[in-house]
Protein backbone atom coordinates (compact mmCIF):
# COMPACT_ATOMS: atom_id res chain seq x y z
CA UNK A 1 0.00 0.00 0.00
CA UNK A 2 1.32 3.32 -1.00
CA UNK A 3 0.35 6.39 1.31
CA UNK A 4 1.44 9.86 0.72
CA UNK A 5 0.63 13.06 2.37
CA UNK A 6 -2.12 15.34 0.73
CA UNK A 7 -1.89 18.79 0.90
CA UNK A 8 -5.92 19.27 0.43
CA UNK A 9 -6.20 16.62 3.81
CA UNK A 10 -3.57 17.50 5.58
CA UNK A 11 -3.56 13.86 6.58
CA UNK A 12 -1.16 10.71 5.15
CA UNK A 13 -3.81 8.91 3.01
CA UNK A 14 -3.78 5.72 1.32
CA UNK A 15 -2.71 6.49 -2.58
CA UNK A 16 -5.71 4.86 -4.66
CA UNK A 17 -5.74 6.00 -8.51
CA UNK A 18 -8.43 7.42 -10.24
CA UNK A 19 -8.24 4.39 -12.60
CA UNK A 20 -6.55 1.43 -11.17
CA UNK A 21 -2.92 0.56 -12.22
CA UNK A 22 -2.78 4.03 -14.49
CA UNK A 23 -1.48 7.11 -12.41
CA UNK A 24 -1.71 10.84 -13.78
CA UNK A 25 0.81 13.16 -12.34
CA UNK A 26 1.40 16.74 -13.46
CA UNK A 27 4.35 18.72 -12.59
CA UNK A 28 4.17 22.70 -12.20
CA UNK A 29 7.23 23.24 -14.60
CA UNK A 30 9.68 26.24 -14.53
CA UNK A 31 9.11 30.10 -15.32
CA UNK A 32 11.90 29.65 -17.98
CA UNK A 33 13.40 33.88 -17.72
CA UNK A 34 16.73 33.04 -16.18
CA UNK A 35 18.92 29.93 -14.70
CA UNK A 36 17.35 26.96 -12.85
CA UNK A 37 18.67 27.05 -9.31
CA UNK A 38 18.92 24.03 -6.59
CA UNK A 39 15.60 24.64 -5.29
CA UNK A 40 14.20 23.98 -8.61
CA UNK A 41 16.13 20.39 -8.64
CA UNK A 42 15.39 19.85 -5.17
CA UNK A 43 11.43 20.07 -6.68
CA UNK A 44 11.89 18.22 -9.23
CA UNK A 45 14.38 15.61 -7.74
CA UNK A 46 11.15 14.70 -5.19
CA UNK A 47 8.68 14.46 -8.73
CA UNK A 48 11.03 12.02 -9.79
CA UNK A 49 11.55 9.76 -6.80
CA UNK A 50 7.38 9.50 -6.25
CA UNK A 51 7.16 8.43 -10.14
CA UNK A 52 10.19 5.84 -9.74
CA UNK A 53 8.31 4.54 -6.47
CA UNK A 54 5.13 4.87 -8.26
CA UNK A 55 6.56 2.65 -11.14
CA UNK A 56 8.90 0.72 -8.30
CA UNK A 57 5.58 -0.84 -7.52
CA UNK A 58 4.90 -2.00 -11.06
CA UNK A 59 2.08 1.18 -11.81
CA UNK A 60 2.21 2.58 -15.04
CA UNK A 61 2.54 6.36 -15.04
CA UNK A 62 1.55 9.20 -17.17
CA UNK A 63 3.56 12.52 -16.08
CA UNK A 64 3.17 15.51 -17.51
CA UNK A 65 5.15 18.77 -17.15
CA UNK A 66 5.08 22.57 -18.16
CA UNK A 67 7.16 25.24 -19.09
CA UNK A 68 6.24 28.38 -18.08
CA UNK A 69 7.01 30.67 -21.37
CA UNK A 70 4.06 33.14 -20.83
CA UNK A 71 1.98 34.50 -17.82
CA UNK A 72 3.81 34.81 -14.83
CA UNK A 73 3.70 38.14 -13.93
CA UNK A 74 5.36 40.22 -11.33
CA UNK A 75 4.24 42.40 -8.47
CA UNK A 76 4.34 45.20 -11.17
CA UNK A 77 1.85 42.97 -13.48
CA UNK A 78 5.12 42.73 -16.13
CA UNK A 79 5.42 39.52 -17.28
CA UNK A 80 8.70 38.20 -15.97
CA UNK A 81 9.42 36.78 -19.81
CA UNK A 82 9.34 40.19 -20.89
CA UNK A 83 12.10 41.85 -18.17
CA UNK A 84 14.39 38.91 -19.39
CA UNK A 85 13.75 39.99 -23.29
CA UNK A 86 14.96 43.41 -22.69
CA UNK A 87 17.76 42.46 -19.98
CA UNK A 88 19.25 39.83 -22.97
CA UNK A 89 18.36 41.56 -25.76
CA UNK A 90 16.86 38.33 -27.23
CA UNK A 91 13.28 37.35 -28.29
CA UNK A 92 10.53 35.81 -25.49
CA UNK A 93 10.98 32.51 -27.68
CA UNK A 94 14.88 32.56 -27.72
CA UNK A 95 14.98 32.82 -23.88
CA UNK A 96 12.58 30.14 -22.95
CA UNK A 97 14.48 27.90 -25.67
CA UNK A 98 18.42 28.85 -23.91
CA UNK A 99 17.07 28.06 -20.31
CA UNK A 100 14.81 25.26 -20.95
CA UNK A 101 18.09 23.80 -22.25
CA UNK A 102 19.87 24.32 -19.40
CA UNK A 103 16.79 23.10 -17.14
CA UNK A 104 16.82 20.21 -19.04
CA UNK A 105 20.11 18.70 -19.31
CA UNK A 106 20.54 19.76 -15.56
CA UNK A 107 17.55 17.19 -14.81
CA UNK A 108 19.41 14.51 -16.82
CA UNK A 109 22.87 14.84 -14.51
CA UNK A 110 20.69 14.37 -11.49
CA UNK A 111 19.11 11.45 -13.10
CA UNK A 112 15.98 12.99 -13.19
CA UNK A 113 13.38 11.15 -15.67
CA UNK A 114 12.07 12.98 -18.75
CA UNK A 115 8.10 13.08 -18.28
CA UNK A 116 5.80 11.70 -20.83
CA UNK A 117 5.12 15.07 -22.09
CA UNK A 118 6.49 18.00 -21.69
CA UNK A 119 4.29 21.52 -22.84
CA UNK A 120 4.69 25.47 -23.28
CA UNK A 121 1.94 27.42 -22.21
CA UNK A 122 2.77 29.45 -25.55
CA UNK A 123 1.83 26.35 -27.29
CA UNK A 124 -1.88 26.38 -25.65
CA UNK A 125 -3.29 29.37 -26.30
CA UNK A 126 -5.95 27.86 -27.70
CA UNK A 127 -6.82 25.93 -25.02
CA UNK A 128 -6.75 28.32 -22.57
CA UNK A 129 -9.16 30.50 -24.43
CA UNK A 130 -11.14 27.55 -24.58
CA UNK A 131 -11.64 27.35 -20.92
CA UNK A 132 -11.95 30.74 -20.06
CA UNK A 133 -14.99 30.46 -22.25
CA UNK A 134 -16.37 27.49 -20.49
CA UNK A 135 -15.75 29.82 -16.90
CA UNK A 136 -17.57 32.85 -18.97
CA UNK A 137 -20.15 31.32 -20.15
CA UNK A 138 -21.05 29.62 -17.01
CA UNK A 139 -20.99 32.28 -15.02
CA UNK A 140 -17.20 31.91 -12.53
CA UNK A 141 -15.50 34.68 -14.40
CA UNK A 142 -16.76 38.26 -16.04
CA UNK A 143 -15.01 40.76 -18.31
CA UNK A 144 -13.95 44.36 -17.51
CA UNK A 145 -12.01 46.66 -19.50
CA UNK A 146 -8.09 45.37 -18.78
CA UNK A 147 -9.39 41.10 -19.31
CA UNK A 148 -11.22 38.64 -18.12
CA UNK A 149 -11.08 37.60 -14.53
CA UNK A 150 -12.10 34.71 -12.18
CA UNK A 151 -14.93 35.98 -10.05
CA UNK A 152 -13.34 33.61 -6.63
CA UNK A 153 -16.39 34.56 -4.37
CA UNK A 154 -18.20 32.21 -6.76
CA UNK A 155 -16.39 28.98 -5.97
CA UNK A 156 -17.62 27.97 -2.39
CA UNK A 157 -14.87 25.71 -1.90
CA UNK A 158 -11.63 28.59 -2.46
CA UNK A 159 -9.21 28.27 0.29
CA UNK A 160 -9.73 24.27 0.63
CA UNK A 161 -6.29 23.92 -0.61
CA UNK A 162 -4.46 26.94 1.37
CA UNK A 163 -6.73 28.19 4.13
CA UNK A 164 -7.22 31.30 2.54
CA UNK A 165 -10.95 31.86 1.83
CA UNK A 166 -12.74 34.47 0.63
CA UNK A 167 -13.29 35.71 4.49
CA UNK A 168 -9.90 35.75 5.29
CA UNK A 169 -8.42 37.58 2.02
CA UNK A 170 -11.27 39.86 2.54
CA UNK A 171 -9.57 41.43 5.76
CA UNK A 172 -6.13 40.93 4.00
CA UNK A 173 -6.38 42.81 1.38
CA UNK A 174 -4.63 45.75 0.16
CA UNK A 175 -6.38 48.54 -1.63
CA UNK A 176 -7.54 47.25 -4.33
CA UNK A 177 -5.82 49.28 -7.57
CA UNK A 178 -8.17 47.90 -10.32
CA UNK A 179 -12.04 49.24 -8.56
CA UNK A 180 -13.67 47.46 -11.78
CA UNK A 181 -13.45 43.82 -10.09
CA UNK A 182 -16.03 42.77 -8.19
CA UNK A 183 -13.37 41.46 -5.35
CA UNK A 184 -10.14 41.61 -4.42
CA UNK A 185 -9.24 37.90 -4.59
CA UNK A 186 -10.47 37.94 -7.86
CA UNK A 187 -7.64 37.13 -10.71
CA UNK A 188 -6.94 37.64 -14.02
CA UNK A 189 -7.78 34.75 -16.94
CA UNK A 190 -7.01 37.05 -20.00
CA UNK A 191 -5.31 40.23 -19.76
CA UNK A 192 -6.19 42.42 -22.67
CA UNK A 193 -2.39 43.48 -24.12
CA UNK A 194 -1.21 47.01 -23.97
CA UNK A 195 0.15 48.75 -27.43
CA UNK A 196 3.95 47.02 -28.11
CA UNK A 197 3.64 44.26 -25.75
CA UNK A 198 5.52 41.50 -27.28
CA UNK A 199 3.77 38.61 -26.50
CA UNK A 200 0.02 39.24 -27.51
CA UNK A 201 -2.39 36.49 -29.68
CA UNK A 202 -6.40 37.52 -30.22
CA UNK A 203 -9.30 36.26 -28.15
CA UNK A 204 -12.65 36.73 -28.90
CA UNK A 205 -12.38 39.31 -25.69
CA UNK A 206 -9.91 41.21 -27.49
CA UNK A 207 -5.71 41.20 -28.60
CA UNK A 208 -4.44 39.89 -25.19
CA UNK A 209 -1.95 37.04 -23.10
CA UNK A 210 -3.20 34.19 -20.46
CA UNK A 211 -3.18 35.30 -16.99
CA UNK A 212 -0.08 32.90 -15.24
CA UNK A 213 -2.79 29.83 -13.66
CA UNK A 214 -4.88 29.52 -16.62
CA UNK A 215 -1.84 27.49 -18.66
CA UNK A 216 -1.50 24.74 -15.85
CA UNK A 217 -5.61 23.80 -15.65
CA UNK A 218 -5.64 24.34 -19.70
CA UNK A 219 -2.72 21.57 -20.20
CA UNK A 220 -2.92 19.30 -17.22
CA UNK A 221 -6.61 18.44 -18.62
CA UNK A 222 -5.73 18.53 -21.99
CA UNK A 223 -3.00 15.23 -21.58
CA UNK A 224 -4.66 13.95 -18.47
CA UNK A 225 -8.51 14.34 -18.61
CA UNK A 226 -10.74 16.21 -15.83
CA UNK A 227 -9.56 14.36 -13.01
CA UNK A 228 -5.91 14.05 -11.83
CA UNK A 229 -4.26 11.92 -9.45
CA UNK A 230 -1.23 13.28 -8.23
CA UNK A 231 -0.37 17.04 -8.74
CA UNK A 232 3.22 18.57 -7.51
CA UNK A 233 5.34 21.98 -6.65
CA UNK A 234 7.53 23.30 -4.27
CA UNK A 235 5.39 25.19 -1.54
CA UNK A 236 5.39 28.52 -2.81
CA UNK A 237 3.00 27.20 -5.40
CA UNK A 238 -0.15 26.51 -2.77
CA UNK A 239 -1.13 29.49 -2.87
CA UNK A 240 -1.86 31.29 -5.33
CA UNK A 241 -1.14 29.12 -8.20
CA UNK A 242 -2.57 25.82 -6.90
CA UNK A 243 -5.58 27.51 -5.05
CA UNK A 244 -6.68 29.20 -8.49
CA UNK A 245 -6.00 25.98 -10.66
CA UNK A 246 -8.72 24.03 -8.50
CA UNK A 247 -11.03 27.20 -9.31
CA UNK A 248 -10.73 27.11 -12.63
CA UNK A 249 -11.01 23.38 -13.09
CA UNK A 250 -13.14 22.59 -10.79
CA UNK A 251 -15.33 25.59 -11.81
CA UNK A 252 -15.15 24.79 -15.50
CA UNK A 253 -15.91 20.91 -14.47
CA UNK A 254 -17.21 20.37 -11.69
CA UNK A 255 -15.39 17.56 -11.42
CA UNK A 256 -12.60 16.93 -8.02
CA UNK A 257 -9.68 18.11 -10.28
CA UNK A 258 -6.88 16.42 -7.92
CA UNK A 259 -7.01 13.25 -5.53
CA UNK A 260 -3.15 14.34 -4.05
CA UNK A 261 -1.38 17.52 -3.63
CA UNK A 262 2.46 17.31 -3.04
CA UNK A 263 4.55 19.90 -2.48
CA UNK A 264 8.31 20.27 -1.25
CA UNK A 265 9.33 22.38 0.90
CA UNK A 266 11.70 25.17 -0.12
CA UNK A 267 15.47 24.61 -0.01
CA UNK A 268 17.04 27.67 1.52
CA UNK A 269 19.97 28.97 1.40
CA UNK A 270 21.23 31.03 4.86
CA UNK A 271 17.94 30.69 5.95
CA UNK A 272 15.89 32.36 3.84
CA UNK A 273 14.40 30.65 0.34
CA UNK A 274 16.41 30.42 -2.78
CA UNK A 275 14.73 32.17 -5.42
CA UNK A 276 15.28 33.97 -9.07
CA UNK A 277 13.77 36.89 -7.69
CA UNK A 278 15.97 37.22 -4.48
CA UNK A 279 19.21 36.52 -6.20
CA UNK A 280 20.91 34.62 -3.58
CA UNK A 281 20.46 31.12 -5.47
CA UNK A 282 22.88 28.83 -6.26
CA UNK A 283 23.06 26.42 -10.02
CA UNK A 284 24.09 23.30 -10.47
CA UNK A 285 27.02 24.50 -12.22
CA UNK A 286 28.04 26.17 -9.26
CA UNK A 287 28.09 22.83 -7.28
CA UNK A 288 30.26 21.15 -9.90
CA UNK A 289 33.12 23.77 -10.33
CA UNK A 290 33.80 22.77 -6.49
CA UNK A 291 34.25 19.49 -7.83
CA UNK A 292 30.81 18.19 -6.67
CA UNK A 293 28.99 15.01 -8.77
CA UNK A 294 25.30 15.95 -9.62
CA UNK A 295 24.59 12.76 -7.85
CA UNK A 296 26.12 13.46 -4.67
CA UNK A 297 23.60 16.43 -4.88
CA UNK A 298 20.61 13.78 -5.79
CA UNK A 299 22.25 11.99 -2.40
CA UNK A 300 21.78 14.97 -0.20
CA UNK A 301 18.21 15.61 -1.60
CA UNK A 302 17.41 11.72 -0.45
CA UNK A 303 18.54 12.10 2.89
CA UNK A 304 16.78 14.81 3.52
CA UNK A 305 12.48 14.37 3.89
CA UNK A 306 10.66 16.65 1.06
CA UNK A 307 8.38 17.93 3.72
CA UNK A 308 11.05 19.19 5.97
CA UNK A 309 12.88 22.38 4.39
CA UNK A 310 16.69 21.56 3.37
CA UNK A 311 18.95 24.41 4.35
CA UNK A 312 21.33 23.75 2.11
CA UNK A 313 25.14 24.54 2.99
CA UNK A 314 28.58 22.78 1.37
CA UNK A 315 29.49 20.93 4.70
CA UNK A 316 26.11 18.89 4.17
CA UNK A 317 26.76 18.13 0.83
CA UNK A 318 30.83 17.47 1.59
CA UNK A 319 29.21 14.53 4.32
CA UNK A 320 26.48 13.82 1.41
CA UNK A 321 29.51 13.44 -0.93
CA UNK A 322 31.35 11.26 1.36
CA UNK A 323 28.62 9.05 2.21
CA UNK A 324 27.60 8.32 -1.71
CA UNK A 325 30.92 7.46 -2.79
CA UNK A 326 30.87 4.47 0.33
CA UNK A 327 27.54 3.30 -1.72
CA UNK A 328 29.70 3.72 -4.97
CA UNK A 329 32.54 1.91 -3.43
CA UNK A 330 30.59 -0.94 -2.33
CA UNK A 331 29.22 -1.67 -5.47
CA UNK A 332 32.22 -1.51 -6.78
CA UNK A 333 33.72 -3.75 -4.12
CA UNK A 334 30.71 -6.37 -5.05
CA UNK A 335 31.57 -6.33 -8.87
CA UNK A 336 35.36 -7.22 -8.28
CA UNK A 337 34.82 -9.68 -4.92
CA UNK A 338 35.72 -13.58 -5.94
CA UNK A 339 34.14 -15.22 -2.84
CA UNK A 340 35.14 -18.69 -2.62
CA UNK A 341 33.25 -19.34 0.63
CA UNK A 342 30.09 -21.45 1.19
CA UNK A 343 26.42 -20.58 0.91
CA UNK A 344 25.39 -17.82 3.89
CA UNK A 345 22.12 -18.17 3.92
CA UNK A 346 21.88 -15.57 6.74
CA UNK A 347 22.29 -13.29 3.69
CA UNK A 348 19.91 -14.71 1.90
CA UNK A 349 17.01 -13.70 5.19
CA UNK A 350 18.93 -10.01 5.23
CA UNK A 351 17.88 -9.46 2.08
CA UNK A 352 15.25 -10.25 2.19
CA UNK A 353 14.18 -8.38 5.22
CA UNK A 354 15.77 -5.18 4.45
CA UNK A 355 14.24 -5.25 0.59
CA UNK A 356 10.60 -5.20 2.31
CA UNK A 357 11.68 -2.48 4.42
CA UNK A 358 12.97 -0.43 1.81
CA UNK A 359 9.48 -0.70 0.25
CA UNK A 360 7.91 0.26 3.41
CA UNK A 361 10.19 3.30 3.39
CA UNK A 362 9.41 4.37 0.21
CA UNK A 363 5.74 3.60 0.10
CA UNK A 364 4.98 5.87 3.37
CA UNK A 365 5.27 9.83 2.00
CA UNK A 366 8.92 8.52 0.25
CA UNK A 367 10.52 8.28 3.77
CA UNK A 368 13.83 8.50 1.36
CA UNK A 369 15.88 9.16 4.24
CA UNK A 370 14.57 5.90 6.12
CA UNK A 371 15.50 4.14 2.96
CA UNK A 372 18.61 5.32 2.72
CA UNK A 373 19.18 4.25 6.45
CA UNK A 374 18.34 0.42 5.40
CA UNK A 375 20.63 0.48 2.17
CA UNK A 376 23.39 1.79 4.43
CA UNK A 377 22.72 -1.53 7.60
CA UNK A 378 22.96 -3.72 4.69
CA UNK A 379 25.83 -2.75 3.08
CA UNK A 380 27.26 -2.60 6.76
CA UNK A 381 26.54 -6.04 7.75
CA UNK A 382 27.62 -7.50 3.98
CA UNK A 383 31.04 -5.40 5.02
CA UNK A 384 31.46 -7.84 7.77
CA UNK A 385 30.84 -11.05 5.93
CA UNK A 386 32.91 -9.85 3.94
CA UNK A 387 35.68 -9.27 5.89
CA UNK A 388 35.12 -12.23 8.04
CA UNK A 389 35.00 -14.03 4.42
CA UNK A 390 31.34 -15.80 5.07
CA UNK A 391 29.76 -15.70 1.43
CA UNK A 392 29.66 -17.00 -1.72
CA UNK A 393 29.50 -15.64 -5.26
CA UNK A 394 25.73 -16.30 -5.21
CA UNK A 395 25.49 -13.98 -1.82
CA UNK A 396 27.66 -11.28 -3.98
CA UNK A 397 26.07 -11.05 -6.64
CA UNK A 398 22.26 -11.21 -4.86
CA UNK A 399 23.76 -8.42 -2.58
CA UNK A 400 25.17 -6.29 -5.61
CA UNK A 401 21.13 -6.31 -7.01
CA UNK A 402 19.83 -5.77 -4.40
CA UNK A 403 21.24 -1.86 -3.99
CA UNK A 404 21.04 -2.01 -8.12
CA UNK A 405 17.35 -2.60 -7.27
CA UNK A 406 16.77 0.52 -4.82
CA UNK A 407 18.35 1.99 -7.12
CA UNK A 408 15.46 2.30 -9.17
CA UNK A 409 14.14 4.94 -6.62
CA UNK A 410 17.52 6.24 -5.31
CA UNK A 411 19.20 6.81 -8.93
CA UNK A 412 22.38 7.90 -7.71
CA UNK A 413 25.06 4.69 -8.50
CA UNK A 414 26.32 5.94 -12.00
CA UNK A 415 25.71 4.39 -15.48
CA UNK A 416 27.55 1.02 -16.41
CA UNK A 417 29.62 1.81 -19.59
CA UNK A 418 29.84 -1.75 -19.98
CA UNK A 419 26.13 -2.49 -20.66
CA UNK A 420 25.93 0.23 -22.98
CA UNK A 421 28.01 -1.57 -25.42
CA UNK A 422 26.32 -1.41 -29.19
CA UNK A 423 24.18 -4.29 -30.01
CA UNK A 424 26.40 -5.71 -32.90
CA UNK A 425 29.56 -5.41 -30.04
CA UNK A 426 27.52 -7.67 -27.85
CA UNK A 427 26.96 -10.46 -30.86
CA UNK A 428 30.78 -10.53 -30.68
CA UNK A 429 30.76 -11.18 -27.61
CA UNK A 430 28.76 -13.76 -27.83
CA UNK A 431 30.66 -15.02 -30.50
CA UNK A 432 33.90 -14.79 -28.60
CA UNK A 433 32.20 -17.14 -26.02
CA UNK A 434 31.59 -19.84 -28.95
CA UNK A 435 34.58 -19.61 -30.17
CA UNK A 436 36.29 -20.25 -26.37
CA UNK A 437 33.32 -23.31 -25.53
CA UNK A 438 34.88 -25.12 -28.83
CA UNK A 439 38.52 -24.01 -28.06
CA UNK A 440 39.19 -22.34 -30.58
CA UNK A 441 41.68 -19.70 -28.91
CA UNK A 442 42.87 -18.24 -32.18
CA UNK A 443 39.07 -17.36 -33.39
CA UNK A 444 38.62 -15.92 -29.65
CA UNK A 445 41.94 -13.61 -29.38
CA UNK A 446 40.51 -12.74 -33.16
CA UNK A 447 37.27 -11.56 -31.92
CA UNK A 448 38.58 -9.84 -28.85
CA UNK A 449 40.58 -7.51 -31.05
CA UNK A 450 37.90 -6.58 -33.08
CA UNK A 451 36.04 -5.93 -30.07
CA UNK A 452 38.75 -4.02 -28.78
CA UNK A 453 38.82 -1.94 -32.29
CA UNK A 454 35.04 -1.23 -31.37
CA UNK A 455 36.46 0.81 -28.29
CA UNK A 456 35.51 -1.83 -25.74
CA UNK A 457 37.73 -4.50 -23.57
CA UNK A 458 36.65 -7.90 -22.48
CA UNK A 459 36.75 -8.51 -18.34
CA UNK A 460 36.37 -11.77 -17.37
CA UNK A 461 35.00 -12.41 -14.40
CA UNK A 462 33.31 -15.49 -12.29
CA UNK A 463 30.02 -14.07 -13.42
CA UNK A 464 31.19 -14.78 -17.16
CA UNK A 465 32.74 -11.82 -19.58
CA UNK A 466 31.70 -8.16 -19.09
CA UNK A 467 32.41 -5.13 -21.95
CA UNK A 468 33.98 -2.17 -20.72
CA UNK A 469 33.95 1.36 -22.52
CA UNK A 470 37.91 1.97 -23.12
P1 LIG B 1 9.43 28.75 -10.77
O1 LIG B 1 10.35 28.69 -11.94
O2 LIG B 1 9.79 29.83 -9.80
O3 LIG B 1 7.99 28.80 -11.19
O4 LIG B 1 9.63 27.40 -9.96
C1 LIG B 1 9.47 26.12 -10.52
C2 LIG B 1 9.21 25.11 -9.42
O5 LIG B 1 10.29 25.09 -8.48
C3 LIG B 1 7.96 25.45 -8.60
O6 LIG B 1 7.27 24.24 -8.31
C4 LIG B 1 8.53 26.07 -7.33
O7 LIG B 1 7.67 25.88 -6.23
C5 LIG B 1 9.82 25.30 -7.16
N1 LIG B 1 10.82 26.07 -6.39
C6 LIG B 1 11.31 27.29 -6.68
N2 LIG B 1 12.20 27.68 -5.73
C7 LIG B 1 12.28 26.67 -4.82
C8 LIG B 1 13.02 26.45 -3.62
N3 LIG B 1 13.89 27.34 -3.16
N4 LIG B 1 12.82 25.29 -2.96
C9 LIG B 1 11.97 24.35 -3.42
N5 LIG B 1 11.26 24.49 -4.55
C10 LIG B 1 11.40 25.63 -5.26
ZN1 LIG C 1 1.34 25.24 -12.52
Amino acid sequence: MIKFYNTLSKKIEEFKPVKKDFVRIYNCGPTVYDYDHLGHMWTYTMADIMRRVLEYNKLKVRQVMNITDVGHLTEGDVDKMLLASEREKKTPGQICEFYTKIFMENRRKLNILEPHIICKATEHIKEMQGLIKKLLDNGYAYKITDGIYYNVPKFKDYGKLSGNTVEKLEVGARIEVNPEKKHPADFALWIIAKPGHLMQWDSPWGRGYPGWHIECSAMSTKYLGDELDIHTGGEDNIFPHHENEIAQSEGATGKKFVRIWMHTRFLNIEGEKMSKSLGNFMRLQDIEKKGFEPLALRYLFLITHYRTPLNFTWEGLKAADTAWKRVLEFMDVLKNLKAKSGHNEEIDKLIEKSKEEFSEAINFDLDTPKAVAVMFDFMNKINKFIAEKKLDQKNVLESYNLVKDFDKVFAILKEEKETKAPKDVLKLLEDREKARKEKDWTKADEIREKIKKNGFMILDGDSGPRLKKI
